[in-house]
C-alpha cells in the first residue's frame, strides 16, 4: 500500500526514495498502545517495561534477540473472545499463530478450544492436557499416521480438506469402530485481503472444496453416506489480517445457502458453521482492528439474517482466531549492531536477529513498527529499514520506519506484534539459535520456550 511520504530530519534530503512509509510520529518516544501488548509501559528512567519489568533487566537475563510475551496480556484477549462469542459459539485459538505447552495450558484454563494442523502440534496439545474433544484438526494434506492419532485420540472434529480425505478418514474411524465428527471445509470463492476482498466463483488454491459446480454439495452426499462420519457442520476460512467485514459476509451467505441445500436434498440440517478465522491486528498505527465484541455480533447477525431468510435454524457458529489473539501479545528484543548511513536514501540498522525469527517481512511484504526501549531520544527522527544479520539481501525485518537519529551500537530496539506468525515460522537459516520466548506477567518473567543451543544445531546433525 502506498503512503504519504513526509519524512524530516536531518538525513534525508530533497530526494527521497519512493517507499510506502508514514511520516514520523509527532514524538517518537510515545508506544502506541494499538500495536504493544496491553502491560508496555515506559518507566521513569524511559525504558520499556513489559509485566512490571524493565527491557535492560530481560535483555540480561534472557539475551536476545527474544521474544517477550506479555501472558496476562493473552489471557485477556482469550477471556474476551470467549466472552464476545458466548455459550452458543465457539472460539478455537489457531495453534499454528504460536503454540507451545504453556499456551495450551492458559487456553484450556481460559475455556479455549484449540486448531492443530499437523502431528506435531496435537501432540504438543495432548501432552499439555488440551482434552482432546476440545481439538479441532485441520490441513490439506494430513498422513493416515495423523489422522489415525487423532481419531484414536478422540479429537472433536476433523476438518475434511478433500475429496480423498473424506474416505480415507471414514475407513480409519471405521477401522477403531468409531463415528468421527467431522466438517467440511468449503472455498466459497472469497479472497479477503487486509482492506478489501476479491468474490469469485473458482477458486485457484490447494484448500478445501468448491462451492462451485456443485462439488461441496457433492463431498456432504459422500459423507453423509458413509458409516465412520458424523457430519457436524461446514467450514469456511477466508484468508488473513483481514480488517472488513464484507468478505464474511459473502462467506457466510454462501455457507448458509448451503446448508440450506443440504437441508433440501437431505432433509438434514446441520448444526454447525465455522468461519474460519483471519482477523487482524495493528502491526502500525495506521490499522485499525476490531474489537472481539465487534466482530462476534457482526458475524451472528451475518448468519442469523441469512438463516431466517433460508428458514434454517441457526446453527452454533465456531470461529478460529490465532494472530488477533497471540499476535498483539508480543514483542522481539533485539540489540542494535551497525548502523550504515546511506546519506539521502535511508538508514540501514542491523540487529542481531532477522529473517530466521521473522519471516513475515521477506515473504509476504509485511509491515512492521519498530521503537528504540532501552531510553527514550530528543534527537531528530531518522528514516531506517531494520535488517537482520543473515547472508540475504532481503533480510528484512522492517521495512521503513524512524527511529532517533543518535541510534547507537548496543541500544535496544523492540519490534512490536511479533507474537503471531514469528517464533511459528522461524528457521535455522545461517546455523541461526531460534530465540526463546519468555512469558512475563506481574514482574516474573518464565522462558516457556527456551533459545536454540549450538549442541542443539550439532545433536541433529549425526555427522
Ligand atoms: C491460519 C488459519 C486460521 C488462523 O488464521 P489467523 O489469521 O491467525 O486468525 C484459522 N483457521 C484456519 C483454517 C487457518 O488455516
Amino acid at each position: 500500500m502506498s503512503r504519504s511520504a513526509h519524512p524530516a530530519g536531518p538525513r534525508h534530503a530533497d530526494v527521497l526514495p519512493e517507499g510506502h512509509y508514514s511520516a514520523p510520529a509527532a514524538d517518537l518516544n510515545v508506544l502506541d498502545e494499538k500495536v504493544w501488548s496491553r502491560t508496555v509501559t515506559r518507566d521513569a528512567d524511559g525504558a520499556l517495561a513489559v509485566g512490571g519489568i524493565a527491557v535492560a533487566r530481560l535483555a540480561e537475563e534472557f539475551g536476545t534477540p527474544a521474544y517477550f510475551l506479555d501472558e496476562s496480556d493473552f489471557r485477556a484477549r482469550c477471556r474476551a473472545w470467549a466472552d464476545a462469542f458466548g455459550p452458543d459459539a465457539d472460539v478455537f485459538y489457531a495453534g499454528k499463530a504460536f503454540l507451545s505447552r504453556a499456551i495450551v495450558r492458559w487456553l484450556k484454563e481460559e475455556g479455549l478450544n484449540l486448531d492443530v494442523c499437523s502431528g506435531g502440534e496435537l501432540t504438543t496439545a495432548l501432552d499439555a492436557g488440551m482434552p482432546a474433544e476440545r481439538i479441532a484438526f485441520h490441513g490439506n494434506n494430513k498422513t493416515v499416521a495423523e489422522i489415525e492419532r487423532a481419531v484414536e485420540a478422540g479429537v472433536g472434529r476433523i476438518v475434511l480438506d478433500s475429496f480423498q480425505e473424506i474416505v480415507r478418514v471414514a475407513h480409519i474411524a471405521q477401522r477403531h469402530g468409531v463415528r468421527q465428527r467431522v466438517q467440511i471445509r468449503v472455498t466459497v470463492g472469497v479472497e479477503a485481503h487486509t482492506h478489501e476482498f476479491i468474490a469469485t466463483a473458482h477458486e485457484d488454491q490447494k484448500f478445501g472444496i468448491a462451492l462451485a459446480d456443485g462439488q461441496a454439495a457433492e463431498a456432504v452426499r459422500r459423507a453423509l453416506s458413509l458409516d465412520g462420519l458424523e457430519l457436524i457442520g461446514v467450514h469456511s476460512h477466508i484468508g488473513s489480517q483481514i480488517f472488513d467485514m464484507a468478505g464474511f459476509e459473502v462467506s457466510a451467505r454462501r455457507v448458509v445457502q448451503l446448508l440450506a441445500e443440504i437441508r433440501d436434498e437431505h432433509g438434514v440440517e446441520l448444526p454447525e458453521i465455522d468461519l474460519g478465522g483471519g482477523l487482524g491486528i495493528a502491526y502500525t498505527s495506521d490499522d485499525d482492528p476490531r474489537e472481539p465484541h465487534e466482530i462476534a455480533k457482526a458475524l451472528s447477525d451475518i448468519v442469523t439474517r441469512e438463516c431466517e431468510a433460508a428458514k434454517l435454524r441457526t446453527p452454533r457458529i465456531s470461529v478460529e482466531p490465532g494472530r488477533a489473539i497471540v499476535g498483539p501479545t508480543a514483542f522481539t528484543l533485539y540489540e542494535v549492531g551497525t548502523i550504515k548511513p546511506l546519506e539521502g536514501l535511508r538508514t540501514y540498522v542491523s540487529v542481531d536477529g532477522g529473517m530466521s525469527d521473522n519471516i513475515r517481512t521477506a515473504l509476504y511484504d509485511a509491515e512492521y513498527s519498530v521503537a528504540l526501549v532501552s531510553r527514550t531520544s530528543d534527537a531528530e527522527p531518522m528514516l531506517v529499514r531494520v535488517v537482520g544479520k543473515h547472508c540475504e539481501s532481503g533480510d528484512i525485518v522492517v521495512k521503513d520506519a524512524f527511529l532517533p537519529a543518535d541510534l547507537a551500537p548496543g541500544d535496544l530496539i523492540a519490534v512490536p506484534a511479533t507474537g503471531a506468525y514469528c517464533r511459528s515460522m522461524a528457521s535455522n537459516y545461517n546455523h541461526a539459535l531460534r530465540p526463546p520466548v519468555v512469558a512475563v506477567r506481574d514482574g516474573e518473567a518464565r522462558v516457556i520456550v527456551r533459545r536454540e543451543t549450538e549442541e542443539d544445531l550439532l545433536r541433529l546433525d549425526v555427522g
